[in-house]
């Protein structure tokens, strides 16, 4: 379901594309809608990001995945178009997230930082407007929905969810929590071998 501003926001978007090949017309409403409006709010992200993968057909994915598995020359690790990456209300994801879906529409995109931006500052001014990294170790890989629905933010109606407490972020503060606690334990235990030795080298002083 698209939204009044969509096509004008598709268009919009086209300004940012890295080389001008990238296929912006795919991306699904929400993601055109929130990746538009960060445009919109933030100079620097107009002056130093731009759109680096957008979306392909399912043609052009079955044309990647076959020239990589068949280790033709130049082409990179591709998904299986077929491969199902999860279902949600009858709704099938398959392929790749750049992969156009059953109802046409592409569900992530890649973004490129040049000059003086750094993903931290990108990060601030996308996650602003409900675009979030999905994918850990892709700092440039962004979605507004996931298998479970839309991720936090600002919607075409003028309502906005909040942040709140999905599994996905309560697994990483877990994991944050056990980083922490270990780090912590450790300098606990070399500061008690720090007194130790002092102890020991007091005592062979005296
Ligand atoms: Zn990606």
């Amino acid at each position: 379901m698209t939204y009044p501003d969509y096509e004008g926001d598709l268009a919009y978007l086209e300004q940012f594309r890295d080389d001008g090949d990238e296929n912006v017309r795919l991306l699904e409403p929400l993601l055109a809608f929130r990746l538009s409006r960060a445009y919109r709010r933030s100079e620097r992200l107009r002056g130093f990001l731009r759109i680096e993968s957008a979306g392909r057909t399912r043609d052009a994915q079955q044309y990647l995945y076959d020239g990589w598995k068949d280790k033709r020359a130049g082409f990179n690790m591709a998904a299986n178009p077929d491969r199902i990456i999860g279902s949600r209300g009858g709704f099938t994801f398959r392929g790749s997230w750049h992969m156009a879906q059953e109802d046409g529409f592409v569900y992530a995109v890649d973004l490129t930082h040049h000059g003086a931006l750094s993903w931290d500052d990108a990060h601030d001014d996308l996650r602003a407007s409900g675009l979030h990294t999905t994918v850990p170790g892709e700092p440039w890989h962004h979605q507004a929905t996931t298998i479970k629905g839309p991720l936090p933010g600002p919607f075409p109606d003028g309502t906005t969810t909040e942040d709140e407490m999905t599994p996905e972020l309560e697994e990483k503060l877990e994991g944050l929590a056990t980083w922490v606690f270990n780090g912590t334990t450790m300098i606990l235990k070399r500061l008690d071998e720090l007194e130790q030795q002092l102890a020991t080298t007091k005592g062979d002083d005296e």
